[in-house]
Formats: C-alpha cells, sequence, structure tokens
C-alpha cells in the first residue's frame, strides 16, 4: 500500500521561509513516494482569526500559490480546504470525547500559543480545542507520515494517544501518525524571536520581490551588543548567521564572515548584503513559478476544486469505517 502523508498550514498569510525548512521542503522530496495531502486549515485559522474572517479566501489562494510556487507537483499532491470536508468537524466532536481537559492544558505549543496571543476576552474553546481538530485532519486521511516544523510535535503526539484510545476502545481503524521534522526545526524570526510566524510579523515570504526582501534583511536583528563594526561580535543565536548557514551555500564565505564577525573586522551591512544575495538566488525561482500561477488564477482554482474533491472521498471513506468501529452506523433507513 502506498503511504499517506497529510499536512498542512493556516491560511492566515502567504508561506514564509520557516514553513520552507520546516516542511515544504521535505513536502517538496517526498512527493513522488507518498500520496500527499496538503490541508489548508481555515478551520483552524478561524479560532484564533474568528473576528477577521475575510482574511481567509485570499490567503488561501496565497497559501495555495506557495505551494505550487516551491516545487509541489499539482498532478501528485492534493490541495484540500478545511471547511469544504465537514467530515472532519464529525470526527473532531468524536475525538473530544477521547482527550481530557488536563491533557490539552499541557500542551507546551498550545500553552505557548495561547500566552502569545493574549486572549483578552477570554480563551476561546475553539483555540484550546483544536489539537483535537488536527488530529482529525492527520486521521482522517490516515496519514502515516506529517511534515511539521518542531511547534507541531506535542500535535502530532496528541494525534498519535487518540489514535491508540480509538482503536483500543472500538475498532482498529486509525493509524498512529508520525512526525517529520524539516532540515531547521525552527526557523528563528527577523527579530531575533525564537520563531518565525505569520501572527508575528516577523518574516521573509516566499513571494516577496527583491525589495522587500532586501528592506527586511537590513533592519535584521543581530548582535544587540555590538554597537561599532569594530566590536567582536557573536555568531551563536545571531539570526543574520543562522540564515547564512541555511540559505548560503557558500560555506567558505559564511565561514570568513563568522570569523571576521568574531574579530571585529566586517559590519553588519556586508553581512547583511552577503545574505540578501544568497536568499535572491533561492527565492527567485519560487517568485518566477509563483508569478506564473498566480496570472492563472481559474487554473489555481480549479486545482484546489479537484484537490478538495479527492481529499473529501478519502474522508467519507474513513469516516464509514469510524461511525461502523462506533457502532453508530446505524440501520434507519429503506
Ligand atoms: P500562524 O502564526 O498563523 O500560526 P505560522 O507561521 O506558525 O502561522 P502555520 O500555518 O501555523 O504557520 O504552520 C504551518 C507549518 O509550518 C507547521 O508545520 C509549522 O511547524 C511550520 N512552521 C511554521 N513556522 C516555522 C518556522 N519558523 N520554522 C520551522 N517550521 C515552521
Ligand atoms: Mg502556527
Amino acid at each position: 500500500m502506498i503511504k499517506r502523508i497529510l499536512t498542512g498550514d493556516r491560511p492566515t498569510g502567504p508561506l514564509h521561509l520557516g514553513h520552507y525548512v520546516g516542511s515544504l521542503q521535505n513536502r517538496v522530496r517526498l512527493q513522488e513516494e507518498y500520496d500527499t495531502y496538503l490541508l489548508i486549515a481555515d478551520v483552524q485559522a478561524l479560532t484564533d482569526n474568528f473576528e477577521h474572517p475575510e482574511k481567509l479566501e485570499a490567503n488561501i489562494f496565497e497559501v495555495a500559490l506557495d505551494y505550487l510556487a516551491v516545487g509541489l507537483d499539482p498532478d501528485k499532491v492534493k490541495i484540500v480546504v478545511q471547511s469544504m470536508v465537514p467530515e472532519l468537524t464529525e470526527l473532531t466532536i468524536y475525538f473530544m470525547n477521547l482527550v481530557t481537559t488536563a491533557t490539552l492544558e499541557r500542551n507546551p505549543t498550545l500553552k505557548d500559543e495561547i500566552k502569545q496571543r493574549n486572549f483578552t476576552k477570554g480563551l476561546p474553546v475553539g483555540f484550546y480545542t483544536y489539537p483535537i481538530s488536527q488530529a482529525s485532519d492527520i486521521t482522517i486521511f490516515k496519514a502515516h507520515l506529517v511534515p511539521v516544523g518542531e511547534d507541531q510535535l506535542p500535535m502530532i503526539e496528541q494525534a498519535r494517544e487518540i489514535v491508540r484510545r480509538f482503536n483500543r476502545m472500538y475498532d482498529k481503524v486509525l493509524i498512529e501518525p508520525k512526525a517529520l521534522v524539516g532540515q531547521v526545526a525552527r526557523l528563528p524570526g527577523t527579530d531575533g524571536g525564537a520563531k518565525m510566524s505569520k501572527s508575528l510579523g516577523n518574516c521573509i515570504y516566499l513571494g516577496d520581490s527583491p525589495e522587500v526582501v532586501r528592506k527586511r534583511v537590513m533592519s535584521m536583528y543581530t548582535d544587540p551588543t555590538r554597537l561599532h563594526p569594530t566590536d567582536p561580535g557573536h555568531v551563536e543565536g545571531n539570526p543574520v548567521f543562522t540564515y547564512h548557514d541555511v540559505f548560503n551555500p557558500d560555506k567558505a564565505e559564511v565561514e570568513d564572515l563568522k570569523e571576521r564577525y568574531r574579530k571585529g573586522t566586517v559590519g553588519d551591512v556586508e553581512v547583511k548584503e552577503k545574505l540578501f544575495k544568497a536568499l535572491n538566488v533561492f527565492l527567485e525561482p519560487i517568485r518566477e513559478r509563483r508569478a506564473h500561477f498566480a496570472s492563472k488564477p481559474g487554473h489555481v482554482r480549479e486545482i484546489i476544486v479537484e484537490g478538495t474533491r479527492m481529499g473529501r472521498a478519502v474522508a467519507q471513506a474513513t469516516m464509514a469505517e469510524v461511525r461502523t468501529a462506533m457502532k453508530i452506523s446505524y440501520k434507519l433507513q429503506g
């Protein structure tokens, strides 16, 4: 049996460098080998954006464009819109019985995200329970593998726990998924924050123009203890060098910059200029493919509609098995 991948992104904005190294790169690499479903998680995005639902539609399109731009092949992968698979909501409700509030409270990513979002009118139940809905996303597709960034590991663990409980209690229907973390588990933000994240405004987006990338790089956080280019600087924990390590293929140049930075014989401007150049080489082909697909919005919409249709068929088949296993497949018709 060909194995499946399920992973996804929230349509809260276009995708950024963190998505690439955390997850997209693995998806591209594995698309030939795995039957791949990419979920654009608009229902999950609503859990902390319910006051601005109008943002979703345009961002669904942006995320799909980013998928195509990085080389995900629409003849191989299925792009699925979460809200158009209502079976996911049904499975989430059943899963809610299998999870305790204590387990949710212990989820470290959920804890961080709640703190970060600082909900002023109280914590919405929808946000609090999104790890359960994410478990439905993964398991309804019977995914074996979930390529994600490190922040998602507690979510995969939660999904695995639910699968074990479900299979033990009802019947062995669901598959216990495995996480696959990318080349960089968690790319820091341009502000030096621990994670580049759409909600934090510390991103370099895959579709950014050269001018914008340049501006974002030149204003990046570096070493706050270094006031003059002649001061010895710190390379570790400095996001400019983290990005050099990841995106600059010229390792000799990176080593030379690091050495001179430590000694205080190179300025931030030169280090950043070279980073900008490397990023631009990396982003140029992505930008070109993005522009190509952006000029054919009808085609992109067709890709999404077809992917969603195929995804929903898988979800419906799983739900029939789930209901049978739970003995709620009532024979009340005919
Ligand atoms: P939001 O701020 O709306 O939560 P986000 O930038 O965190 O957006 P998500 O859509 O939540 O992006 O994440 C989609 C996928 O990308 C997840 O697998 C996540 O782990 C991965 N990812 C996101 N940001 C990073 C990052 N900075 N480094 C590595 N992986 C990342
Ligand atoms: Mg996120």
